[in-house]
């Protein structure tokens, strides 16, 4: 075990490993903030804990997506005058109004008709987000010499992003509540899978070389990424 990474990754899990002499098998735990960690005991190889991970996938994937949509420190919302929403790392208050069909951003208050909620501001954000990500994506995809076919801005459960072996990326709704330094890293980190489709040393080499402190804002990303705005599934 003495080869063995704090990070383990096994297909798009990123595993913090830990070992305890105490083990005498793995633990699988999905931490608060979304993070999955391993305590493991000393005998076990890089290839047995990947075997376990990958037997425990639908588990995992399960209690990340509670993690990611009931997180225990998101308040309910209510849709109502005052309340705020993120929009690139800065908080917007809602102003409902009687009449408007979508939801818009008018002198720093985002307007919501009557009797709208949660569906409107998704599409809202999806919008927006698609405008905004689409100025952004070219200038990193040149710096990281990929094409980039299609961008889309969707509902992607857990998941900050993916994309498609065709260069199509996808970037969580979600995402455009982070400040514009974390979305870059989403973006890139989306990109960079575009020429490697895992998370080896040289995937992060790559992302490291178009975004030297790619690291800060990963752990950035972590500790904000659940404090999010999520409603409930499927939107
Ligand atoms: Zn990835």
């Amino acid at each position: 075990m003495s080869d063995f990474p704090g990070v383990l990754h096994v297909g798009d899990l990123d595993v913090n490993v830990s070992v305890s002499e105490r083990r005498r098998s793995v633990r699988l735990t999905v931490e608060r903030d979304a993070s999955v960690t391993a305590v493991v005991p000393p005998e076990v190889s890089r290839d047995e804990l990947a075997k376990v991970v990958r037997a425990k996938r639908s588990w995992l994937y399960g209690k990340l997506a509670e993690r990611r949509e009931l997180g225990e420190s998101r308040p309910a919302r209510e849709y109502v005058s005052g309340e705020g929403f993120p929009y690139l790392g800065r908080s917007y208050r809602l102003r409902i109004v009687d009449r408007a069909r979508e939801v818009r951003l008018v002198r720093g208050r985002l307007e919501l008709g009557r009797g709208g909620g949660a569906e409107e501001l998704v599409r809202w954000y999806r919008r927006v987000g698609e405008t905004w990500l689409k100025r952004r994506v070219e200038p990193w995809a040149s710096r990281l010499g990929v094409e980039v076919s299609g961008l889309r801005v969707l509902p992607l459960g857990y998941r900050w992003g993916s994309c498609s072996p065709s260069g199509t990326v996808n970037i969580h709704w979600a995402t455009m509540q982070l400040p514009p330094t974390l979305i870059d890293y989403v973006l890139v980190h989306e990109l960079a899978h575009l020429l490697r489709h895992d998370h080896s040393a040289e995937f992060w080499r790559l992302v490291e070389r178009a975004m030297p402190d790619f690291q800060d804002r990963r752990e950035l990303l972590r500790r904000l990424g659940p404090d999010l705005w999520l409603p409930e599934e499927g939107l």
